[in-house]
């Protein structure tokens, strides 16, 4: 139950003399976890897909997906009609561990990374996150999006990755249990651990 209006505007300033005292705004990052490995392996509410925007599979972490959900989810998605850049679609996870995919399409970068190419790339994770909440789930799962085929720089996306993330735990006070950036790289590892200790400092 969210009475909330929807179209509240992202800085919306009400809740600064309760940063200190709401017992729920002090852990954030325990709800962030950084995880190296196969994302389809995750049982979880949902896993993100790094689609293309036919949403109709492809190489990399979607072919991963769609390999291991089963042809099942190829027809769901058929029904979808595609999706653009920055946008995000939830299906089932059919035969994989997880409940849903939020199926995300990445800007193509080619390596460059304007700010038109970074707003987009935030927009998928705040797509996301907006399905994550209209839909009642409570844990997820991210790859790098748009670093792989897509040619976004790592450092550039993880840095969009982690304070996108960020800002929304302390927006939305945490209505989540937990999220979890998952990496297949080692140099991704390497480059999220950095990040995260940057943003979720231990103290
Ligand atoms: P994009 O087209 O958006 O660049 P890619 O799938 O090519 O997407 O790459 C995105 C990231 O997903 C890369 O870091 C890649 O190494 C990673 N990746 C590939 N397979 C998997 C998998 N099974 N689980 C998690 N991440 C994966």
């Amino acid at each position: 139950g969210d009475a909330k209006p929807k179209d509240s505007p992202a800085e919306h300033a009400d809740d600064d003399d309760e940063e200190v005292s709401d017992p729920q705004n002090t852990n954030l990052s325990d709800k962030v976890s950084l995880y190296r490995g196969d994302i389809t392996k995750l049982k979880i509410d949902a896993i993100v897909n790094a689609a293309n925007k036919s949403l109709l599979g492809g190489g990399g972490v979607d072919g991963c997906i769609h390999r291991a959900a089963g042809p099942k989810l190829l027809s769901a998605c058929r029904q979808l009609n595609g999706c653009n850049t920055g946008e995000a679609k939830i299906t089932p996870g059919f035969d994989l561990p997880t409940k849903h995919v939020i199926h995300t399409v990445g800007p193509i970068a080619k390596g460059n990374c304007d700010e038109r190419l970074k707003r987009q790339l935030k927009s998928c994770y705040d797509s996301s996150l907006k399905l994550l909440e209209t839909q009642d789930l409570k844990s997820i799962a991210f790859p790098c999006i748009s670093t792989g085929i897509y040619g976004f720089p790592q450092d550039d996306a993880a840095e969009i990755a982690v304070s996108t993330i960020k800002e929304w735990l302390f927006e939305k006070r945490a209505p989540v249990d937990r999220i979890i950036f998952c990496v297949f790289l080692e140099s991704d590892h390497k480059i999220y651990k950095e990040k995260m200790l940057q943003h979720f400092p231990i103290d």
